[in-house]
């Protein structure tokens, strides 16, 4: 648990003091939603460009958390040029992994998210990080009223 501790702490502030894809809405976004924790405060829009059913781009804008900012960093660079239904899937694994007492074994669509399980270690940290996720899948489902994580 110690590594993953470390990974945790060093990929959250890595991706914290440098976020990637922000602030940054792509060219000929056909995606947009508004997300919103009122727990931490965070808030953030999501845009998603979606060609033939594949996300070409994806980009986020807003503030938050350390930790909202780092899983919403981490998830642009794993969406891009997933396929819809993958970016669907990974909503479902990666809520899992935040939200479930239970290990989740999904590495190989994980990946680098695996750090977020470090997450769980402060519970009231979850809508932090799950926030952008949800906001994610909102703007794929066409979502025009705020997403709330409560
Ligand atoms: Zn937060």
């Amino acid at each position: 648990m110690n590594d993953l501790r470390e990974l945790y702490e060093e990929v959250i502030l890595d991706h914290n003091r440098n976020p990637r894809n922000y602030p940054k809405k792509p060219e000929g976004t056909t995606h947009t939603a508004h997300g919103f924790n009122p727990l931490c405060g965070d808030e953030f829009q999501i845009h998603l460009r979606v060609k033939d059913g594949v996300i070409e781009d994806v980009g986020f804008e807003g503030a938050g958390c350390a930790i909202s900012t780092a899983s919403a960093s981490l998830m642009t660079e794993a969406l891009k040029g997933k396929r819809v239904e993958e970016a669907e899937k990974l909503f479902e694994v990666v809520h899992d992994l935040l939200t479930r007492e239970e290990q989740v074994d999904d590495d190989e669509l994980l990946g680098k998210l695996t750090v977020l399980t470090g997450v769980k270690e402060y519970p009231m940290r979850v809508k932090c990080a799950t926030l952008p996720w949800h906001t994610m899948k909102g703007a794929l489902e066409g979502k025009k009223e705020t997403v709330s994580t409560e």
